[in-house]
């Protein structure tokens, strides 16, 4: 029998914030879903991070907040979209999370503007897993090359030198909600923006490994996370029987 180990993430702000929040995510989201590639090529609103858009589990990783351009990159890989509880258009699921015994995903539709959460099984895992496979692609910190540290010497107590770390790559500082909403108004209205690329926002660690971890016995089982999908190994619901 696997044991249970929890990984959930506890979004930031409470559920007020969260409730206003999702309010000027309903009058916006139109406007946020015309301009999904101005938002994959800029930074800063690719790192946009909502207080609803995150992924738990109670067994296994990555999970956590999800920047709002992977949600722009899974939507547009059709993932992480699901049929509407309330007019069966297209939801655009903005979190998803779950465990054994089911899973649930909330978001927005861009249909009839319903937004909310629902239970979803088993299809809220295809979701967890093509957000989990991109997650550690797109962490949002600085790109540190680290200096020299002394070493301790039994003879000669601490040798070596020290040197500076040196920030390769700065973390992007993210424009929030309301601010995001403000310059695609603009932008629409003919303002340009300056930090703008040509192409979309690399993988910050494209080294990175998904990896899904399940603790099991005295042991954990480890299967990597391939980022193209239709790979049989993606399947943990199996893994779990013994
Ligand atoms: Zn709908």
């Amino acid at each position: 029998m696997a044991r249970v180990v929890s990984h959930a993430y506890r979004p930031q702000g409470d559920a007020e914030s969260r409730r206003r929040e999702t309010k000027v995510l309903r009058r916006g989201f139109p406007l946020i879903l015309r301009n999904l590639d101005r938002i994959l090529r800029t930074p800063r609103f690719f790192f946009c991070q909502l207080q609803s858009a995150y992924s738990w589990t109670f067994w296994f990783g990555p999970s956590g907040p999800i920047p709002l351009g992977v949600l722009d990159l899974l939507w547009e890989n059709g993932e992480m979209i699901y049929d509407c509880a309330e007019c069966g258009g297209r939801l655009h699921a903005v979190g998803v999370g779950g465990s054994f015994s089911g899973g649930s995903v909330w978001g927005l539709c861009a249909d009839c503007s319903y937004s909310g959460k629902f239970g979803c099984s088993p299809g809220w895992h295809e979701g967890f897993l093509a957000a989990a496979r991109l997650l550690p692609l797109y962490k949002n910190e600085s790109i540190i090359e680290y200096g020299k540290r002394p070493r301790f010497d039994w003879k000669y107590g601490l040798v070596g030198e020290t040197t500076q770390d040196k920030i390769l790559v700065p973390a992007v500082e993210p424009v929030d909600l309301p601010a995001l909403l403000a310059e695609l108004e603009a932008v629409e209205a003919g303002a340009v923006i300056p930090d703008e690329g040509a192409e979309p926002v690399a993988p910050r660690n494209p080294a990175a490994q998904p990896v899904l971890t399940i603790q099991k016995g005295q042991g954990t089982l480890s299967m990597p996370l391939t980022v193209n999908s239709a790979d049989e190994s993606e399947t943990p619901a199996d893994e779990e029987g013994s």
